[in-house]
């Protein structure tokens, strides 16, 4: 049957209705105009009737008999309690002994063991003495949790288990557990699991006798075998910058999955995941049933999350599509399963909540959509993934409406999760599909612990009714009334950093291709130094290459000399007279000014760092959003500190903030843009006058800076462009009388350099200088024997590889505790090899080239060396096609601690593994570097986490996280020993690294008369 003989009638809101009769179940109002009313009394009808079936039994997750529901019990009393205790059940299944499992239990309950059940009430009591008794309490009690959201451990095991429910009238979706995989090893595998279970069931379903309540409907037959895929788990390079080509092996490998399930006559789904993958998902879907092998066949679906605003615009997308290609495809429609995860993450990145914030809105929006839906039945299999009465009612009561018999679609609903509705359902003779989840508990542990969320969340439904037991009339109100305008998106902390580009747009995506094509066209140019509001010529010029593509001309830049410096230097002098009075709010109004000019040209200046310095599409956004950040960072910090007063009767104290004087601010290559900017800017806004010397091999970044700073309408003279050698205009800057202060961020060698020059006083130098130096990392991070390696293997090559390792923040030691350090390296290892390399201009690119010939030589040099002070792990293959200085990333294991390559800088993509036999030792050898400045640790042990913060020496401390990435004003970024002089950009305290302070006491009194004075503005 075609698909367009289903549409019988076209109404004039677009949608496809059938005329059909109801045979049986409630009865019917037939009027096609009914109004809202007669729905919502018929919505309350069907719903008190559900609940009169369902309210003699409680789901045995909210039955206090069972362990789940005791636990559940337990963690719904306090919020505290029941992190601690997910927490707990996160972590327990990787312990390996039972002395760690008494000391999790300890550590995690600690004040709430008189709440917990007996069993590990006993266990933790006993645990010092008797850790088994603690180990066989706590995995009795995952054991228990899982058998409840978990049908089975092996497809093996789970055919038992569907047939029973088969049995029962039940139909089922199977579902493996899993879902990071952080490796092509690992999504192949997976990819491999997916067929193997399509095979398992499809070859005894040959066997299974019809069922046929579940295995017809008005639209045909339904088949037996129906099965889940979530396509993160096959493919583990997804990148949002580069759908196309996450498109194109996500669909091969589908398409596999597709052609086994049609050759079997099996339903696939497509899962909805977290935002991110929606665009993509619903983009896969489509392509491949506009192959030609799958045009017809309509046993395909996918899920739609109603709690996304954007879903109803999704669902008409996909009726329009549906029509369009003239095919039937299935719909679940569920309210969606990320929710606090998407609230967390757009509130982290600064991006629109993508989820509506109140629960009403959500529910409201499901019953909107599963009406569009069911007046599209023709076309589309509906299904209702929901546990929710209200929900349930809303659903039949439309599809009565418009006269859908009741095989029409389906409700679905996750195993272990509602069973007193799912059989109350089953009794009124609907078609019921469970999700049955297959697979061993590790891979499951996040599908697990959303089920306990969804268990206990103050707002859901079935917490609301089964252990809150709210009364049927509050269950059943019509949310749309609730509903409401949706509240304004909360701002969390007053500064907000500048979001990051969300490449999940096409429009995102587009400019930035734009912008690199534009790029392509104003190679070549020349860049001069720009002194006193005016460029100056050069005697001597140097040719810019990309270092990707060493014969690609960038731009000529001019080499300033000593004569070009002196003038910088005597012109800041006469700005500095005037300059130095401005008023802030003048200055930060410049600053605001240079930030929206940045905003402007972002990713113009993103696409030019490709170039010029070899970043990827990320990172390359992310250094110019950090110079946004830093310009309204710091303009904010400015109006905060400027002017204090304290004030006494009869004494005034003005506490006032003066600037240094003359700056030099000597920027790195690294990130061109936010480090020089924020360096510069600091020292600006606070009203000093600043010669810009930066990294040679991003002078043309810097020259775009410039004519910023230029355009915002800084005076001239306040700042100057000097490009040049280091040693040569760099050296003699730094020491120049006049000089007053020197940010540097750089090497040690550099650093230290400029260190000992600004501490020369010269006779003729009336101030002592001042130099803000921040210099490289040997940074380590420790991977403890509870650590989640699904989170810590993405987050070690980030910190490691992200761009190719050549930031001071970069991981270059990684510590692993002996009793994980297998499974980590071969992860590892594993994530690794699935690296892209390539160009940076290609939105697909990880690892780019490295900044220089000289660079990559020297890093080549600490591989080899790396050879014989570890054991070579894993090296990279770079396409032979690539030219530039490409360096693969590169991982050693076994090195030791005090070996070249675990104590020196190599500022590359060089990896360094350490064993540790206890975590004690592990912190010794973190600490163990002449640099302080980022370290990081993952663990699931509380103990083990505080005593990381307490004990690690380093600037910035990262916990269950990366450590790269700081962000300004969240992370104030810096460190100490060799890593530089501890002051730290993008915090509270940078400002004063520019500034004097100046107390004005003045003595307000006459004869005895003391006015009754306030505060004059501008103060805090
Ligand atoms: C068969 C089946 C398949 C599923 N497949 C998927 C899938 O592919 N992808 C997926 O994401 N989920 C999936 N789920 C999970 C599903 O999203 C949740 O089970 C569902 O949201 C719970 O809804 P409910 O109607 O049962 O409960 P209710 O308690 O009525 O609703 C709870 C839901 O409301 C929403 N919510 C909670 N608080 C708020 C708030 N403050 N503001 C706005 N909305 C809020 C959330 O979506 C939450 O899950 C599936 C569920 C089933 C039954």
């Amino acid at each position: 049957m075609q698909a367009h003989d289903l549409f019988v009638t076209d109404n004039s809101c677009g949608c496809t209705v059938l005329p059909a009769r109801v045979e049986r179940g409630w009865k019917v109002p037939y009027n096609s105009l009914v109004l809202m009313e007669a729905l919502e009394s018929r919505i309350q009808e069907i719903g008190r009737e559900l609940f009169g079936n369902v309210q003699k039994e409680r789901p045995r997750s909210f039955n206090p008999r069972h362990i789940t529901g005791q636990l559940m019990q337990w963690s719904m009393r306090n919020e505290a309690f029941k992190t601690q205790l997910f927490r707990l059940v996160d972590v327990l299944p990787v312990l390996q002994s039972s002395k760690d499992v008494a000391s999790h239990i300890r550590e995690y309950l600690g004040d709430g063991i008189a709440q917990v059940p007996w069993f590990l009430r006993a266990g933790a009591r006993l645990s010092a003495a008797v850790p088994w008794l603690a180990n066989f309490a706590a995995r009795k009690t995952i054991d228990q949790i899982a058998q409840q959201f978990i049908l089975a451990n092996s497809p093996e095991e789970g055919v038992r288990k569907l047939e029973n429910l088969r049995r029962r009238g039940l139909a089922f979706t199977a579902d493996l557990l899993g879902e990071t995989v952080v490796s092509e090893k690992e999504a192949l595998l997976f990819q491999q699991r997916y067929l193997d279970l399509i095979e398992t069931l499809s070859d005894v379903a040959k066997n299974w006798k019809a069922v046929s309540r579940i295995e017809t409907s008005s639209f045909g037959s339904v088949p037996k075998v129906n099965v889940s895929v979530k396509i993160s788990c096959l493919y583990s390079q997804i990148l949002t910058t580069d759908p196309e080509g996450s498109l194109e092996i996500l669909q091969d490998r589908i398409k596999s999955l597709l052609i086994f399930a049609k050759q079997n006559g099996a339903f696939l789904n497509f899962d909805m995941e977290s935002t991110a993958l929606k665009p993509l998902t619903i983009e896969l879907f489509k392509r491949l049933l506009a192959e030609p092998e799958f045009k017809d066949y309509p046993h395909v679906g996918l899920a739609l999350q109603a709690y996304l605003k954007s879903s109803e615009k999704d669902l008409h997308d996909l009726i329009d599509w549906g029509k369009e290609k003239n095919r039937r495809f299935g719909i679940r429609l569920i309210k969606g399963a990320y929710w606090d995860y998407e609230m967390a993450l757009a509130a982290q990145r600064n991006w629109p909540v993508p989820v509506f914030e109140r629960k009403e809105q959500t529910d409201a929006q499901y019953e909107k959509l599963a009406g569009q839906m069911l007046k599209n039945a023709g076309l589309i299999e509906c299904s209702f993934g929901t546990h929710n009465i209200r929900s349930i009612a809303s659903c039949i009561a439309q599809a009565q409406e418009i006269g859908l018999p009741e095989n029409a679609y389906e409700f679905q609903m996750l195993y272990g999760m509602a069973e007193p509705i799912n059989a109350a359902l089953l009794e009124t003779g609907f078609r019921v599909r469970d999700h049955s989840p297959i697979g061993e508990i590790l891979p499951g542990m996040s599908y697990l612990l959303r089920r306990l969320l969804e268990n206990s969340s103050n707002e859901g439904f079935l917490r609301a009714s089964f252990a809150d037991e709210k009364s049927p009339d509050e269950l059943l109100k019509n949310p749309a009334e609730a509903a409401g305008p949706q509240p304004g998106q909360r701002s969390l902390i007053a500064f907000q950093n500048e979001p990051q580009t969300d490449w999940t747009i096409a429009a995102n995506r587009e400019r930035m291709s734009g912008a690199v094509r534009l790029w392509r066209t104003k190679l070549g140019r020349t860049y001069e130094p720009f002194v006193g509001g005016g460029t100056m010529k050069a005697t001597e010029y140097r040719k810019h290459f990309n270092p990707a593509r060493p014969d690609e001309l960038i731009g000529v830049v001019a080499q300033a000399d000593e004569s070009q410096a002196q003038k910088a230097v005597g012109t800041a002098g006469k700005a500095f007279e005037t300059f130095r009075y401005s008023s802030v709010e003048s200055r930060v109004a410049l600053l605001e000014k240079a930030a929206a000019l940045l905003r402007l040209r972002r990713f113009e200046l993103a696409a030019l760092e490709m170039f010029e310095t070899g970043k990827n599409w990320n990172e390359a956004d992310a250094d110019v959003a950090e110079a946004i950040d830093f310009c309204v960072f710091y303009a904010r910090q400015m109006r905060r500190i400027a002017k204090t007063h304290v004030l006494l009767p009869g004494e005034s104290n003005l506490h006032e903030y003066v600037p240094r004087g003359i700056g030099v601010i000597i920027a790195p290559w690294n990130f061109p843009l936010a480090i020089l900017c924020g360096m510069t800017v600091a020292a600006l806004v606070t009203g000093n006058c600043v010669i810009m010397k930066p990294a040679e091999q991003s002078a043309i970044i810097a020259a775009e800076f410039a004519q910023i700073l230029h355009e915002a309408g800084f005076p001239p003279g306040s700042f100057a462009y000097l490009p040049g050698p280091g040693e040569k205009v760099g050296k003699y800057l730094v020491a120049h009388p006049r000089v007053n202060f020197i940010a540097f961020t750089g090497s040690k060698e550099v650093g230290l350099q400029i260190w000992s020059q600004a501490g020369i006083t010269h006779p003729n130098q009336p101030h002592l200088k001042h130099v803000v130096c921040e210099m490289g990392g040997k940074n380590a991070m420790i991977i403890d024997s509870d650590a989640d390696l699904d989170e810590a293997i993405p987050a070690i090559v980030n910190s490691a590889f992200g761009y190719q390792g050549q930031k001071c923040s970069a991981l270059s030691r990684l510590i692993v505790l002996e009793s994980n350090y297998k499974a980590a390296v071969r992860r590892l290892v594993e994530a690794t090899s699935s690296l892209q390399v390539g160009y940076p201009e290609n939105p697909g690119t990880i690892i780019g080239p490295v900044i220089s010939a000289g660079a990559q030589n020297r890093i080549f040099q600490y591989i080899e060396r790396g050879k014989s002070e570890g054991t070579l792990l894993y090296q990279s293959e770079v396409p032979a096609e690539l030219q530039g200085y490409f360096v693969p990333p590169t991982i050693f294991g076994d090195v030791r601690p005090n070996a070249r390559i675990a104590q020196e800088e190599i500022f590359g993509p060089v990896l360094s593994i350490l064993r540790a036999g206890s975590f004690d030792e592990a912190i010794i050898l973190a600490n163990h570097s002449d640099y302080a400045l980022t370290a990081g640790v993952f663990s699931r042990s509380p103990k083990h986490l505080e005593q990381a913060r307490r004990e690690l020496v380093a600037g910035n401390i990262y916990l269950n996280r990366g450590i790269t990435g700081a962000l300004v004003g969240r992370q104030p970024f810096g460190g100490w020993q060799m890593s530089g002089g501890g002051t730290k950009a993008g915090g509270r305290d940078y400002l004063y690294n520019f500034l004097y302070m100046k107390a004005v006491t003045e003595n307000t009194m006459r004869r005895g008369f003391a006015p009754n004075e306030t505060a004059p503005s501008g103060g805090e």
